[in-house]
């Protein structure tokens, strides 16, 4: 089993709105890294990422106390994290529902393990080759599997932003899908929310791996590119640099 070091770089930026409601976990100790963005009205959305960002590092170590596999983990936390906001959600009026995007990456060994609902996405640089780790779980993206709408079409649709899977769903058949990556000595993984990845595209990452080899600096200047492109959102990212040990 090969060992890796791990970098570390994050940023959030509250942007133009008033308030942020990304919220993002670094937990060197677990390996575990994770994005999420509140969605709800008059600051509901701050609560929902909130109570991602404490469950569900919670609920990993948890499980991995109990030898539990890391995806089989990752998909626990995510549930428990789901009725929880669902339960702190019921009995509010329509407008004061809530809930969140999570995207999470648990390294364990060889793999790491992604895991997303909503629409933050984590992606691999590796190399010069960039590769999209997650689907967006908007209306949007969906009509485009289907094909109802090109992709060209789904960005201009205005359901590109309505989630129809994300924490604090009350009636999500099925929970979130853990992916395991192989991880090789140089990648970089990018877990970043929307007013990032919306302004941000795969050639950006490209060119970005080979210019930025500090994870915090490169970080701070994808949001930094994001808000200059003019995102109107709260811009969020977290880089992890899988380095040889040896
Ligand atoms: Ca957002």
């Amino acid at each position: 089993m090969a060992e890796f070091v791990l970098r570390i770089g994050s940023f959030s930026a509250q942007g133009v709105r008033p308030n942020n409601e990304d919220r993002f976990v670094v937990d060197e100790g677990q390996r575990l890294f994770m994005v999420a963005d509140g969605m709800g009205g008059q600051e509901r959305g701050e609560v929902a990422s909130g109570m991602a960002a404490e469950i569900i590092p919670q609920a990993v170590k948890e499980s991995l106390a109990n030898e539990e596999a890391a995806d089989a983990a990752l998909r626990r936390a995510m549930a428990q994290a789901n009725s929880a906001i669902v339960d702190a959600g019921r009995g509010q009026p329509e407008g004061r529902r809530m809930g969140t995007t999570a995207v999470c990456a648990l390294h364990k060994g060889d793999n790491v393990y992604v895991a997303s609902l909503g629409d933050s996405r984590a992606y691999l640089i590796r190399d010069d080759a960039v590769e999209q780790l997650t689907v967006d779980h908007s209306v949007a993206q969906a009509l485009v599997a289907s094909g109802a709408l090109t992709p060209e079409e789904a960005r201009h649709s205005p359901y590109q932003h309505v989630l129809h899977k994300f924490l604090g769903c009350a009636n999500m058949a099925e929970g979130a899908e853990v992916k395991p990556i192989s991880v090789h000595a140089g990648d970089r993984l990018l877990l970043a929310s929307d007013g990032l990845t919306n302004h941000i595209t795969e050639q950006d990452l490209r060119t970005g791996v080979l210019k930025y080899a500090d994870p915090q600096e490169w970080a701070e200047h994808l949001v930094k590119t994001a808000l200059e492109r003019g995102s109107r959102d709260n811009v969020t990212c977290i880089v992890v640099a899988f380095e040889s040990a040896a």
